[in-house]
């Protein structure tokens, strides 16, 4: 019966097209850290074939090892000829993992304290305060703890956040059409701010910013581990949630983004998943619809952009974050070697495989601190969070920040704000 789901929402017959060519190995961050094929897409093909057929117990140690090693950031995808489609076989493959082995303690009582009502508005809160304090900042460094301390550091709010804000009615000169705002959990815990952006850039853009009642987590950090049917009751939970009308659904986390332009896939091509996933836009696609966005005013800033993979490879939107930039004057995107490869936060990858997860992020590092941005730019939490304590590591002086901040500064900048 699983065997059969699996091929039928495309999960293992995702995997069907593999040639063995080889084309995706030089894009892959494990495969570049070790050099071991088994951590290539190839070798985790066969891997996860080798599952498939019954010929690789789910058990199997060596199997679980390279496939947890796995980043899940699909940078083999959009260099593979033959459309393998890598990222739904790896959820397949780690759903029938955790049926066998279960989910490692950390990665569950992670989920747990962030994505669980109740509970993880109190987590968020504590963290908040903690943040708040300025000692997460003083303690970032390497080790896990401390590692993890510049995580929580770098998503505070920077250059202060505008909460008060609005945008004037002379800074909505486009007829106003209505959006669906998606919150999420880390994104609504840590990150306001950011929605603070979204909500006034866009508006400044056009949109009609609307709130919905009931939505939850999008399931992507559940997805990844292995717990598709946690994922797929929240998001079960965000369709009804979200109704059956057509305005976009607006995300600003490309992780979240990414997962829920699956959902007719996760939903077992159920009609209503297939008409939400059909809508959801990242935040850069709507501002660069139509021409846009509208021009703000100058800031005076070097910055790095640093695509997320979920937006780049999952998503496929490149040029958006680029429209964003270029609407603001005097900012100066510099170029960085390996800014499209992965940074190795992968969700909770950065907190269960810590050691290949550094092992990713040093040679974005050491490119990053060779052109000495004064700002990183890139669209997702965990990048903020782990490019954030990465850098407050190595003791290179930058803001990690999310574009839509960056463009809300500059519409500030630009008087269009009250
Ligand atoms: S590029 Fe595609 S077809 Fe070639 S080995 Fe990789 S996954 Fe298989
Ligand atoms: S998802 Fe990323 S880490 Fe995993 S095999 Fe593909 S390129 Fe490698």
């Amino acid at each position: 019966m699983i065997v059969a789901q699996e091929r039928g929402r495309g999960g293992f017959a995702g995997l069907d097209a593999c040639v063995h060519c080889g084309f995706c190995l030089q894009a892959c961050p494990t495969f570049l850290a070790t050099g071991d094929e088994a951590d290539s897409p190839r070798g985790r093909i066969e891997l996860m074939r080798a599952l498939e057929r019954g010929e690789l117990a789910a058990t199997d140690t060596a199997l679980a090892f390279h496939l947890d090693r796995c980043l899940g950031c699909r940078a083999c995808e959009p260099v593979c000829p033959s459309g393998v489609r890598y990222g739904q076989g790896l959820e397949a493959a780690r759903e029938r993992l955790a049926r066998a082995g279960g989910v490692p303690w950390l990665a569950r009582a992670t989920l747990w304290a962030l994505t669980t009502p109740g509970v993880s508005g109190l987590a968020y809160a504590l963290a908040r305060m903690f943040r708040a304090t300025g000692l997460p900042r003083l303690l970032a460094g390497w080790g896990r703890i401390r590692f993890a301390m510049g995580m929580l550091a770098a998503t505070a709010p920077k250059g202060g956040n505008g909460r008060h804000r609005t945008a004037t009615d002379r800074a909505r000169p486009l007829p106003s059409s209505a959006v669906l705002l998606f919150r999420g959990c880390v994104m609504q815990g840590l990150f306001r701010h950011v929605h603070d952006a979204t909500i006034r850039t866009l508006q400044v853009n056009g949109y009609d910013v609307r709130e919905v009642a009931g939505q939850v987590c999008c399931g992507a950090l559940h997805a990844h581990a292995g717990l598709l049917d946690d994922a797929r009751a929240l998001g079960r939970v965000n369709v009804a949630a979200f109704g059956d009308g057509d305005e976009p659904i607006v995300v600003n986390s490309a992780g979240c983004g990414a997962f829920m332009k699956d959902y007719g896939h996760v939903l077992d091509d159920d009609d209503q998943g297939v008409r939400f996933a059909a809508r959801v836009r990242d935040v850069t696609e709507l501002l660069a619809a139509n021409g846009g966005p509208v021009p703000g005013g100058p800031l005076d800033l070097q910055v790095a952009y640093d695509p997320p993979c979920h937006l780049l490879h999952a998503q496929r939107v490149s040029q958006p974050p680029q429209r964003l930039f270029a609407a603001i004057p005097l900012l100066r995107l510099i170029t960085v070697a390996g800014a499209a490869d992965c940074c190795g936060s992968a969700g909770l990858f950065t907190l269960v495989e810590p050691g290949m997860s550094r092992a990713v992020l040093q040679p974005k590092l050491e490119s990053l601190g060779a052109v000495a941005p004064q700002v990183v730019a890139t669209g997702n939490p965990g990048c903020v969070m782990q490019l954030g304590a990465g850098l407050a590591a190595r003791g290179t002086r930058a803001q990690v920040r999310h574009p839509v901040e960056l463009l809300d500064a500059s519409y500030q900048a630009a008087g269009r704000y009250e």
